[in-house]
């Protein structure tokens, strides 16, 4: 692939600090990578020279373990990941597994579709598998690389929309981008906010902190549940007696294979979801990564080789 655009993800600091046992240095980091192919491998039939296409997190799978077995793709005990098993998109060139390639809708432009590769179908197909319904409450927490197209997803997929910040700053943005409510998270109990409008009936956690987490376990509403996809840098501690109250419930979810991603990108052309990014050039992918690390950019740091 020659790439166009790779995003700048929270999950590249498992390479770039070695965070991952599987981590070989030298690798290339980036899971957030769309460009167009330049050449095949000699038994590739599903794509051509010229087909324009991405990659996520999910680098590729084994098609024989038992949960490629069951159709659990994005599940496989051998699966590949991008930028941590094998090299990924920050880079001028890559190269990728055929099965591991989503097509890209002429409708987007590399530099909105890279980011929903990884934020955009983390938070999509995380929003899909839970039990929320149109007009249930779905709280957004962490209005970030992730959060500002969650935000999106949830309020276009007829949720009433809460995003939850750190950053009041954030709060006409969060808005513009759909949100019904909006809490400071900074300022005042996030929980108590959230019971004030009848609890959460799923709170999405995109921020990577372990409080993101723990505030919005006493503001679930009945069978609420919390769904993680950012992933905490210390233990979450929570009181489970709150669950046991809420019936409520904590669970992860790890993005999606590219199937998710084909998903993710067209329903952001139907219902007019777009990432909202600033640019660096692949020299520049150091000041990328620190203005992510250092929760600065808005939203998604996207590097165009
Ligand atoms: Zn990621
Ligand atoms: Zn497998």
């Amino acid at each position: 692939m020659d790439i166009e655009a790779s995003g700048v993800c929270h999950s590249d600091v498992f390479t770039v600090e070695q965070q991952r046992p599987e981590v070989e240095l030298p690798t290339i980091p980036g899971h957030e990578a769309v460009g167009e192919i330049v050449e095949t491998g000699k038994d590739v039939e599903a794509w051509s020279e010229g087909d324009r296409v991405g990659i996520g997190w999910h680098g590729g799978y084994c098609g024989d373990c038992e949960s490629c077995r069951r159709g659990n793709f994005n599940m496989c005990r051998n699966g590949e990941i991008s930028g941590v098993t094998r090299d990924g998109g920050h880079a001028e060139y890559m190269t990728a597994r055929s099965e591991a390639l989503a097509n890209v809708p002429s409708e987007l432009d590399s530099e909105d579709a890279a980011p929903m590769m990884c934020a955009g179908v983390t938070t999509f197909n995380a929003l899909r598998h839970t039990d929320a319904r149109p007009g249930d409450t779905v709280a957004v927490v962490g209005v970030g690389g992730l959060g500002h197209l969650g935000v999106q997803y949830a309020s276009e997929s007829g949720f009433e929309t809460v995003a939850v910040s750190t950053s009041n700053d954030k709060r006409e943005l969060a808005k513009e981008l759909g949100a019904d409510h909006f809490i400071d998270s900074s300022n005042g109990n996030v929980a108590q906010q959230l019971r004030e409008i009848g609890g959460a009936d799923v709170a999405l956690v995109t921020a990577p902190a372990a409080e993101a987490v723990e505030q919005v376990i006493p503001g679930l509403g009945t069978d609420g549940e919390v769904t993680v996809v950012g992933v905490p840098g210390s233990p979450v501690e929570t009181s489970v007696g709150q669950l046991i109250a809420s019936r409520g419930s904590v669970s992860g979810w790890p993005s999606g294979h590219a199937k998710d991603s084909e998903d993710t990108m067209d329903f952001g052309v139907l219902r007019d979801v777009h990432t909202m990014t600033e640019t660096y050039s692949l020299d520049q992918y150091e000041q990328a990564y620190q203005s992510m690390m250092e929760n600065e950019a808005r939203f998604r740091a996207v590097v165009l080789p």
